[in-house]
């Protein structure tokens, strides 16, 4: 069957067509806008949510070489996220839906970064049950056990910042654009991981904090920068390397933990920080070095993307669980809803 999925949640409009867990075509519409802000603008990102969603359905469809009538459903994102975004590809869905007289199938975007892992593709590996998922993205750090497909435990997630938002809090520091994320983890590629130290925050077993590291770095290039005004300029990839380091260290230790408390050793990663190289990098060879089967999503399907919202559409189709005309959007909502 052929689904439709939508994405909306934040600044990116995607949408994408599945031909049962393969993926036709996933387009992705980045909002320009909001990188000269230095943060994700709720107002702009609405607006050109409902410049971009028209072309951009039109567009997966045509790529996908399918027609609207051709649709089994229609999967949109329902939460989390900043309302106004959500209302746009929440409506926009709804009258496909009625106007095709399909099934809607709403979606849980937290829960679709880690369904994202059941796309088939070609060389991807399909996790089995259960496993652990270490969630980070822009907004979220959790540690999750999915049992089945819609049944999840949170174990552990942050008291305070989310890891995608330490990466674009500490590259904003450095002066580098929004989001930042990616950017920390090039200029990290040709610096030394040990050229500097910051210190790790002490939370629970299998809980996050990232605010303090973030105040540490700020602390420690104010004073550096007191004494060497071009600091940053001359030793950008050392900083970078040293940062991207200490992040991934404290998200390592953590899943060891995890391993540890619940004896599960298969371990997947989700969302957009999940695209950093090194975090991928040091889950590979934790297959051979700790005797995990660790699952790595495709690049593609890391940062906000529609396929995943598909996949999740597709399986809630299977389980003929279709979300009612009154559906409306949720600007939060945990995994575990
Ligand atoms: P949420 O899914 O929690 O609602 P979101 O949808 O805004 O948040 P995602 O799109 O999943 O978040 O992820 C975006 C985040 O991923 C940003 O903080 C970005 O900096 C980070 N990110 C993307 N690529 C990389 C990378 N290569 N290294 C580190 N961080 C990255
Ligand atoms: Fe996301």
């Amino acid at each position: 069957v052929y689904i439709l999925g939508i994405e909306s949640s934040c600044d990116d409009t995607s949408a994408s067509v599945i031909c049962d867990a393969k993926v036709l075509s996933n387009v992705v519409a980045n909002q320009e806008v909001h990188s000269k802000y230095g943060g994700v603008v709720p107002e702009l990102a609405s607006r050109a949510h409902q410049q971009n969603i028209v072309p951009v359905v039109q567009q997966a469809l045509e790529q996908a070489n399918v027609t609207k009538e051709q649709l089994a459903g229609i999967a949109f994102t329902k939460g989390p996220g900043l309302m106004g975004s959500l209302l746009v590809g929440t409506s926009f869905a709804k009258s496909l839906a009625l106007g095709l007289q399909i099934p809607l199938l709403d979606v849980n975007h937290m829960q679709a970064h880690i369904l994202a892992h059941f796309i088939k593709d070609d060389e991807s590996k399909i996790p089995t049950f259960p496993f652990i998922c270490l969630t980070i993205s822009g907004g979220h750090t959790q540690i999750v056990k999915v049992i089945n497909h819609f049944e999840m435990e949170i174990l552990g997630e942050t008291i305070d910042d989310a890891v995608g938002e330490a990466f674009d809090k500490s590259a904003k520091i450095l002066g580098l654009p929004y989001p930042g994320g990616p950017f920390i983890d090039k200029y990290a590629k040709l610096g030394n991981p040990k050229a500097y130290k910051f210190t790790k925050p002490k939370v629970g077993d299998l809980d996050f904090s990232f605010s303090g590291l973030k105040t540490g770095i700020l602390y420690f290039i104010q004073k550096q920068q007191r004494i060497n005004p071009n600091f940053v300029e001359e030793n950008l990839n050392d900083i970078c390397a040293s940062i991207q380091f200490t992040i991934i260290e404290i998200l390592m230790n953590k899943l060891k933990n995890a391993v540890k408390k619940t004896g599960i050793k298969q371990i997947a990663i989700a969302g957009g920080v999940s695209a950093n190289s090194e975090i991928r990098n040091r889950l590979q060879l934790a297959e051979k070095h700790f005797g995990w089967k660790t699952y790595i999503p495709k690049f593609e399907y890391t940062t906000d993307n529609a396929a995943m919202i598909a996949i999740t559409g597709y399986l809630k189709f299977l389980n003929n669980d279709f979300a009612n005309a009154d559906v409306t959007a949720k600007a939060r909502l945990k995994v575990t809803e």
